[in-house]
């Protein structure tokens, strides 16, 4: 709206809808409520113990004035920092559907090589997400219909020819962001590479959950961030983890794995080359966090 791209004919003020600005992290279901702000998420201790990746996604995005402010359905529901798209003039199908993308044959150093098309490449600019994504995060809706739950990794749509149409919501729709609890939360570690340390969105990121039983690994989980086009899952990747010890020849299969179809453009094939050595990074630092309990 400050960038004049959305005028809605009516803004609605949510700030004081009862129950959604909690957030619990005690029970066998963590639960994120949608106003639950950025900087309490993120430094709770049981958080930061048990499931190191996502205190890890929050602390690193952001500074932490935003942090203070800023709401865990807002930072997942974020709109893309493509810079067509907020300059408010460039052919932008996901700004003016038909208009065309200008980042396929433009500056596009900062978009995605994984989940794109001819109708748009812009990255999906959150870190939260990319770790709620590893670990089996659901999402959970109400509207005047009811309420309902919808797995996390099927809230953000593919962009295809809708590049306008980023998720499966209905208007108005999401309480809060559930994650099932689990004792294998603590070996998970969310790893970000960005331009300046401070504060910067992720040129490429990657969360990663990891079972491990007698020094294999018997479950992995892997998203993929400042790549692709939403937050990713890369089942491929997790297949090279999985049944055998974590060593760094299988974390390089991992990630080369991850990136085997993806698609770069002009500007971006830093990501193809970046990518796979923080999916490396993310398995070896998670493997190094302590026994689950
Ligand atoms: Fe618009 Fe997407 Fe193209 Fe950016 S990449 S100009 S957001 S259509």
């Amino acid at each position: 709206m400050r960038d004049d791209i959305l005028a809605p004919s009516h803004v609605v003020d949510i700030g004081r809808v009862a129950d959604v600005d909690h957030f619990d992290t005690s029970g066998p279901t963590l639960r994120f409520g949608a106003l639950a702000k950025m900087a309490d998420v993120a430094e709770d201790p049981a958080l930061r113990a048990d499931y190191p990746a996502l205190a890890e996604s929050l602390r690193l995005a952001a500074s932490q004035q935003l942090r203070n402010t800023a709401t865990i359905g807002g930072n997942v529901l974020q709109r893309t920092r493509c810079p067509y798209y907020r300059d408010g003039t460039s052919a932008c199908n996901k700004r003016a559907p038909g208009s065309g993308c200008s980042a396929i044959d433009g500056v596009n150093r900062d978009h995605a090589v994984l989940g794109g098309s001819e109708s748009c490449a812009a990255v999906y600019p959150g870190d939260l997400g990319v770790a709620l994504i590893a670990f089996d995060a659901q999402g959970e809706l109400a509207s005047a219909t009811g309420p309902r739950t919808l797995r996390f990794a099927d809230l953000h749509r593919d962009v295809a020819d809708r590049p306008d149409r980023e998720t499966n919501l209905q208007p108005g729709e999401i309480t809060a962001v559930t994650v099932p609890a689990s004792p294998t939360g603590r070996r998970s570690a969310y790893v970000k590479v960005r331009d300046r340390a401070s504060y910067a969105f992720a040129v490429a990121s990657t969360a990663v959950v990891l079972e491990i039983e007698g020094g294999v690994v018997t479950a992995a989980r892997v998203g993929l961030g400042g790549v692709a086009t939403r937050p990713w899952r890369s089942p491929v990747a997790e297949a090279e983890l999985v049944g055998r010890p974590l060593t760094p020849e299988s974390t390089r299969a991992a990630g080369q794995a991850a990136f085997a179809t993806a698609v770069p453009r002009r500007d971006n094939a830093v990501k193809t080359a970046l990518e796979p050595r923080v999916v490396e990074r993310a398995c070896l630092l998670a493997h190094s966090r302590g026994e689950s309990r």
